[in-house]
């Protein structure tokens, strides 16, 4: 199809500095959790994004040194020669494509916990990092540290132009660089030339890019990332006060501004808590002051948002992380007129959890994140499949759809059935909870994606029973059946039944799904940890009940401090006035008051509670696959060959590991048994 004519201003050509941007589309940096420790996953998947049409592909944070060891986290690596060639194979992967390749160079300054090298971490004064609980603090710089800093990343960057870089940046945003540290009155007490008046705390920034623009300006391009505001008001960097004056400052010194907002929570915010196009009120002003191009990000998926930042003159390159995660091929999709196509991203942040736990990135919507090299998955092509498989998918949630989408790809013939009338599974329930609209992506992605299949047929309203699968004549079932909450109350905190949960007035989320709404006073059981015990909270107050949050675990949705989100979810819960208790575990309901006991000294409590909502655990709806395999004669003389169970009704886990699990069965129903790994691993080199 042609590209439509009103999105050929993204696709212009865009000086920055040395060099051309083929389009306007800016991968902008970000951590992947494959890093330095696996460089060739790392690479292949920057290969791709390059490949999906991206004109500047970009690391994430590069270590210029040993004193900004990020360990255990897997960040970018550059402390000496030994680094170039790892470095290099993502730069040749991106230029393969012919995309221009970027590489964030990065001294973690106060936030070094440096495990690994052992080095003393370093900042403008003396002080502890406000993100880390390590028992260590950070050093103030002497001036001859100062100079020794600008040494390592003047050699970073020469070793990033050896390694093939064409965009080196200089690094100053979300409260996570040397730089920044420098620029911030809070962290910034210095008395000489490198603190006090603005002028004095940007001295350092203005060195290191009068420092790397001498060192590469020849071939490569100097980029400043920069938060022009922190969202503390007076307290921080605001684009109404020193982030504007920093960018008056140095308006035409580098050769491409990235601007954004700080620290991480707020600029990589979930569709929760900010819609897309977000940080236009903050750095909207730039373009006003520098004539230089300006990159920006705001969970960007939308060609005509697109269009609209750059004809008002907010940004001259789309910068995206997520959507880039999401649809490695969203330019592409738009260049070639196939935006149905597009995968949004539906700001999860599940991508951000990866690197929180020092994991290979994961995304709830492009099961192939990741796994370019490893599986090597492709995120657009699949081979064809060979045979005439029949597919019979009994169930339309995350799994059964990504399953019958990519063996409609491979060309098979597949039937889905659904029980109910809506497609979608736990994503038409949970899409429904306040803020998380977006999350109906995952479904209608792929009912899009299978209109367009002839191969693949959709039955709702279709409750399948073992009878009708003996008889339906598909060769090959697949399961996607889900799971159900526990109402007994086992979960983490409890391996046993919790007394009083069989009775009535006992909720699960599924009960509240199907329309129910527990009388207040309400008592939210959440030994879960993850978004849904405080989204139903939200969703209770709404509804005018009364409601308590009691959790084993020493936060409300404890786990969400993996996806940036906990600090947000926190202060919502307490401004609708959800009554929260932490370290608690439930003992036993009796109808009107939920028996507590603290976790750590056993000291017992009770809240008043008219009924309860217990959010603890799932048990796969396994009943099918039961039946199907107490009866191996009926099987064979159907002709089923074989029967899979993917998703929550083989293991309940994330909407991410279920649309994975439907990804991998339609790749690999048709490989090869056996024990092994079943993906290529980076091994340590012992040669
Ligand atoms: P997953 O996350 O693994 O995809 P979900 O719970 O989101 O699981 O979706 C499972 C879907 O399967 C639900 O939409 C449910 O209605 C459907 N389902 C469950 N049992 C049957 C069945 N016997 N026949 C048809 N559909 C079923
Ligand atoms: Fe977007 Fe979620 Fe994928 Fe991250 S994991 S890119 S937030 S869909």
């Amino acid at each position: 199809m042609p590209r439509d004519p009103r999105f050929d201003i993204l696709f212009e050509p865009v000086k920055i500095g040395p060099l051309t941007a083929k389009n306007r589309f800016f991968q902008v940096p970000h951590c992947n959790g494959m890093g330095h420790a696996k460089p060739r996953s790392h690479a292949a998947m920057r290969g791709v994004k390059a490949e999906g049409g991206w004109a500047v592909v970009s690391t994430e944070e590069v270590e210029i040194h040993p004193s900004s060891d990020l360990s255990p986290y897997v960040e970018g690596r550059l402390w000496d020669d030994r680094d170039v060639p790892a470095l290099a194979l993502i730069a040749a992967a991106v230029h393969a494509h012919g995309a221009l390749a970027a590489i964030e160079l990065a001294h973690a300054g106060i936030n070094s916990a440096n495990h690994y090298s052992r080095e003393a971490a370093i900042g403008p004064s003396h002080c502890v990092s406000p993100y880390s609980y390590a028992p260590a603090q950070a050093r103030a710089m002497t001036k001859a540290d100062i100079r020794a800093y600008r040494r390592w990343h003047r050699a970073a960057a020469l070793r990033a132009r050896r390694a093939g870089f064409d965009v080196i940046y200089v690094y100053a945003a979300h409260d996570l660089s040397l730089a920044m540290h420098f620029l911030l009155a809070r962290h910034n007490r210095r008395t000489d030339e490198y603190g006090g008046s603005l002028t004095n705390r940007a001295r350092l920034l203005r060195e290191l890019l009068e420092d790397t623009k001498e060192a590469v300006c020849d071939r490569c391009a100097v980029a400043l990332r920069l938060a022009v505001d922190e969202r503390r008001g007076a307290d921080g960097l605001a684009s109404s006060g020193e982030g504007r004056e920093l960018v008056e400052m140095f308006a035409e010194l580098p050769d491409l501004w990235d601007v954004n907002l700080s620290g991480w929570a707020n600029d990589s915010v979930t569709s929760r808590f900010a819609p897309e196009g977000f940080q236009e009120e903050f750095v909207r002003f730039v373009k006003t002051v520098t004539s230089k191009p300006v990159v920006g990000v705001g969970r960007f998926t939308s060609p005509d948002m697109m269009v609209s930042q750059v004809r008002r003159g907010v940004l001259d390159m789309i910068g995206a992380a997520r959507p880039s995660i999401a649809d490695p091929f969203l330019p592409r999709k738009i260049e070639t007129g196939d935006i149905d196509d597009i995968r949004e991203c539906i700001g999860c942040n599940v991508c951000v959890s990866g690197d929180y736990t020092a994991t290979p990135i994961r995304c709830t919507q492009n099961p192939t994140m990741g796994e370019e090299w490893r599986k090597g998955w492709h995120p657009e092509y699949v081979p064809r499949a060979a045979g005439d498989d029949r597919f019979l998918i009994v169930g339309a949630g995350p799994a059964g759809l990504e399953c019958a989408r990519l063996l409609g790809r491979r060309g098979c013939r597949v039937d889905l059935a659904e029980a109910c009338a809506d497609l979608g599974g736990r994503v038409a329930h949970e899409s429904r909870l306040p803020g998380l609209g977006a999350w109906a992506r995952v479904r209608d992605y792929r009912v899009q994606q299978l209109r367009k299949m002839p191969e693949v047929q959709i039955y709702r309203d279709s409750m399948v029973s073992a009878e009708q699968i003996f008889e339906f004549g598909a060769n090959r079932v697949v399961l996607a059946t889900g799971a159900s909450w526990r109402r007994d109350g086992v979960g983490r905190a409890n391996r046993f039944p919790i007394a009083g949960f069989e009775r009535a007035d006992v909720f699960t989320p599924d009960d509240l799904f199907g329309g129910q709404i527990p009388s207040s006073p309400v008592v939210i059981f959440d030994d879960d940890h993850y978004y849904l015990g405080g989204l139903l909270a939200e969703r209770l107050r709404a509804q005018g009940r009364a409601v308590s949050l009691a959790t084993p675990a020493s936060l409300p949705s404890a786990w969400t401090v993996n996806t940036l989100e906990q600090p947000a979810i926190h202060r919502r819960l307490l401004e609708i006035g959800v009554d929260i208790l932490t370290q608690h575990n439930a003992l036993s309901y009796d109808g009107r008051e939920l028996q507590l006991a603290c976790v750590v000294t056993g000291r017992r409590s009770r809240v008043p509670a008219a009924s309860v909502v217990t959010v603890t655990s799932r048990l796969p709806n396994d009943g099918l696959a039961l039946a199907l395999a107490a009866a191996p004669d009926r099987l064979a003389a159907a002709g089923i060959v074989s029967i899979a169970s993917i998703g929550d009704c083989y293991v309940p886990g994330t909407i991410a590991a279920a649309v994975y699990a439907g990804h991998r069965h339609a790749r690999e129903f048709d490989g090869a048994d056996g024990d092994d790994v079943g993906f290529r691993r980076e091994l340590p080199d012992l040669g």
